[in-house]
């Protein structure tokens, strides 16, 4: 695939860099207090929602647990279902956000599996659009977004409350 004007791209080079020595990403960034800076969107007792520095598609945000937990049959109830809870304010604010007309919502277990950090597990939720299909390749390559992710995080935050 073509390599075209990728902002975002570099953004998420120079974080990837930087974070090098730092552990987990899901562990750090809520810890890191600043939320917007860490493109969060929302926190809930056990979880939170954060948007994707390297999306596949404008408003990929993903949903993860406070704790540090990479296999998903270690994931307590509790947990399970605060997840669930905040995917469906999070899905319900992408609407009112961004109008997608549909979602795909799902979690990538292991390596082989295409999980960037596979030891702290985390739902992608990714709007889909009518027509965005060719925009959206499986293997991840470098494409055109229509809205860069610090437009997004303050559309999808405005609309997720608090
Ligand atoms: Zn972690």
């Amino acid at each position: 695939m073509e390599r075209l004007w990728a902002p975002w791209r570099m953004e998420y080079i120079g974080q990837a860099r930087e974070g090098e020595d730092e552990g987990c990403l899901f562990c750090e960034k809520p810890k890191e207090g600043d939320d917007e800076k860490a493109l969060i969107v929302a926190r809930s007792e056990l979880s939170f929602a954060m948007l994707n520095r390297y999306p596949y598609n404008s408003g990929h945000l993903m949903v993860a647990p406070f704790r540090h937990v990479g296999e998903l049959e270690e994931v307590e109830d509790d947990e399970s279902l605060d997840m669930q809870r905040l995917m469906q304010r999070c899905v319900k604010a992408l609407k009112e956000a961004m109008q997608p007309d549909g979602f795909n919502i799902g979690m990538n277990l292991g390596v082989v599996a295409g999980a960037g950090i596979p030891d702290h597990l985390h739902w992608h939720v990714v709007p889909r659009w009518n027509g965005d299909t060719n925009f959206m390749p499986v293997v991840g390559e470098t494409k055109v977004l229509p809205e860069l992710t610090a437009a997004s995080y303050a559309k999808v935050r405005a609309a997720i409350g608090t």
